[in-house]
């Protein structure tokens, strides 16, 4: 029709265009070894230009997927724009993966070449037997090419010596495919989303807007969540459109390099799942001598932020944590936990009832629960039902699993999650559909009972599973993890009883077992299904 807009596609290359002309000198720094790479945005942008000719050299073809297994590196996010720029599909691969999953997904998206941190070539090494589709191995060495039986094999610095500063980009539809992940998956293999470049420019748009995460140009941005995790939770692809200094820990991951980073960089958004920053609470509470007063906020996501968590980093170290909720097949931005104005003013305690929500629906996500027969269930803030989502950058489908497609229904996407949604609109997360403890034909929440354990100030960590019962089907066991200077001093009892204070007496695990950690998925959330299997034959107290 005339007189409409113009037809311009919303693709990445407009990201990368952007930056490199309005923020050629801002920098982005990665941490190696005991050193920092530092580099602009400028030199970035010729490289990416370069390796988009690495590409086209190694015949990859356009549509192609192109694996990657890193770290959260310069060089990895020089691939996070170079592949689908050049209209090829970026598959970061889960460095975490059992072998056997790893082989699985690298055939399943038939990968044509991975690109590999040296460091992890040993992983490659062990499995390149089984790989059906990759023609190529790239390694990315800052010296010569570790040993290894990759063949044929090249390295990543001096394939890019060989091209030109500036590649001649493709013209892209906005609907083309940009990038891909495998979801981290406890049942059955790992199921893959696929992602447009038109669905990471608008999540981008979004992530970034104030009332969202907020991210400007003025931000030093930290992902500590896995560039294999969700993309990072696109948070390079937010940073890029904005111009944001970025910061990379490399392979650098344990409390002390963390809080170095955030200190010595002035970081004002870190991100990551809360495993981690309960680690870094550890450290802070044992070292006190950490600067982190740079830190504006903390975007917390992946699974439910412990209140207590978050109640600490804000009252004693002054650093808000912003609780979202995604899913790999969201791209992953779902809802984030932000105040409405007129909360400001509510008491500490209820503004806390809110902020351990998982939050609204970002501004281009539907949300609805629904109950067991498909009918909505009201935003009463009780009642709970599936949570049910749809928008633009929410998947359609797996990847290439015909058969495997019963989440998609009528324009929604079945998420998995049990919800309440309160009559502001915030969703709660009662519990993952399959970890919920049904108990008498009643649910009671993992989750809840879980944030509640860990409020307890000699207690790192806890998570609460189903056992078998006799007579109500189901009973929750709690497993506790006491933190180093507690261990042996704390009781079954005393959780017993600082529960029942709590909950109505039927939620009250009816064991506790201390044990020495938590077991941890490949993105470092609780493995419930690890847990679940070591206590399968564990007998409850009659
Ligand atoms: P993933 O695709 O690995 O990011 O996992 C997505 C799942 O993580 C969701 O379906 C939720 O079960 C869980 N999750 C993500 N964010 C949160 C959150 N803030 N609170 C509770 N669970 C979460």
């Amino acid at each position: 029709m005339n007189g409409l807009m113009m037809d311009y596609p919303l693709t990445l290359q407009h990201f990368l265009d952007r930056v490199a002309r309005l923020y050629p000198t801002k920098e982005i720094a990665t941490k190696i070894g005991p050193t920092m790479h530092r580099y602009t945005y400028a030199d970035w942008a010729k490289r990416v230009n370069r390796l988009a000719g690495v590409l086209e050299r190694l015949g990859v073809a356009r549509g192609e997927r192109v694996g990657t297994l890193a770290w959260n590196t310069y060089r990895h996010y020089e691939l996070y724009f170079a592949v689908p720029c050049a209209g090829r599909v970026l598959h970061t691969l889960n460095l975490r993966l059992p072998p056997d999953q790893l082989v699985y997904v690298i055939n399943h998206a038939e990968d044509q070449v991975i690109f590999a941190d040296a460091s992890l070539v040993p992983l490659l090494d062990k499995i390149k037997g089984h790989l059906k589709s990759v023609k190529h191995f790239v390694v990315m060495a800052d010296g010569a090419l570790p040993a290894s039986a990759l063949s044929p094999v090249s390295s990543y610095e001096e394939l890019l010596a060989a091209e030109s500063d500036s590649f001649a980009w493709p013209h892209l539809e906005e609907n083309e495919a940009a990038a891909m992940c495998y979801t981290s998956g406890t049942t059955g293999n790992p199921k893959a989303a696929l992602y447009s470049h038109r669905a990471i420019f608008l999540h981008s748009l979004a992530q970034g807007m104030s009332g969202s995460f907020g991210i400007s140009e003025r931000d030093i941005v930290l992902p500590v969540v896995p560039m294999f995790h969700a993309n990072a939770w696109g948070l390079p692809f937010t940073s890029t459109m904005v111009g944001a200094k970025q910061v990379f820990p490399g392979p650098h991951l344990s409390p002390p390099d963390l809080l170095n980073l955030i200190q010595s960089e002035r970081v004002t958004i870190t991100a990551g799942v809360p495993t981690i920053w309960i680690g870094i609470l550890a450290e802070l509470e044992r070292n006190g001598h950490y600067d982190i007063s740079s830190l504006r906020t903390m975007p917390v996501g992946g699974s439910a932020v412990p209140r207590a968590l978050m109640e600490k980093y804000e009252k004693k170290y002054g650093v808000p944590i912003t609780q979202a909720w995604g899913m790999t097949e969201m791209t992953p931005l779902g809802t984030v936990s932000v105040l409405k104005s007129y909360m400001a003013d509510w008491p500490e305690e209820r503004r806390f009832d809110y902020r351990v929500k998982q939050g609204m629906p970002s501004v281009g996500v539907d949300i609805r629960a629904v109950d067991e027969d498909g009918k909505e269930v009201p935003w009463d803030g009780k009642t709970m039902g599936e949570l049910e989502v749809r928008g633009p950058w929410i998947i359609s489908a797996y990847y290439k699993m015909e058969g495997n497609q019963d989440r998609f229904h009528d324009g929604w996407f079945r998420t998995g999650d049990v919800v309440s949604i309160d009559p502001e609109g915030y969703i709660q997360i009662v519990d993952r559909t399959k970890d919920l403890v049904k108990s008498g034909g009643e649910w009671i929440s993992s989750v809840d009972l879980e944030n509640a354990i860990m409020a307890h100030p000699k207690v790192l960590e806890a998570a609460v599973i189903a056992i078998n019962h006799p007579r109500w089907q189901e009973r929750p066991l709690a497993l506790v993890v006491a933190k180093a200077d507690f261990k042996g001093q704390i009781s079954k009892e005393e959780i017993q009883e600082m529960l029942a204070a709590k909950f109505t007496k039927w939620w009250v695990p009816d064991d506790v077992v201390f044990i020495d950690a938590v077991p941890k998925t490949s993105v470092g959330k609780f493995d419930k299904k690890v847990l679940r299997d070591q206590f399968k034959d564990h007998v409850l107290p009659a």
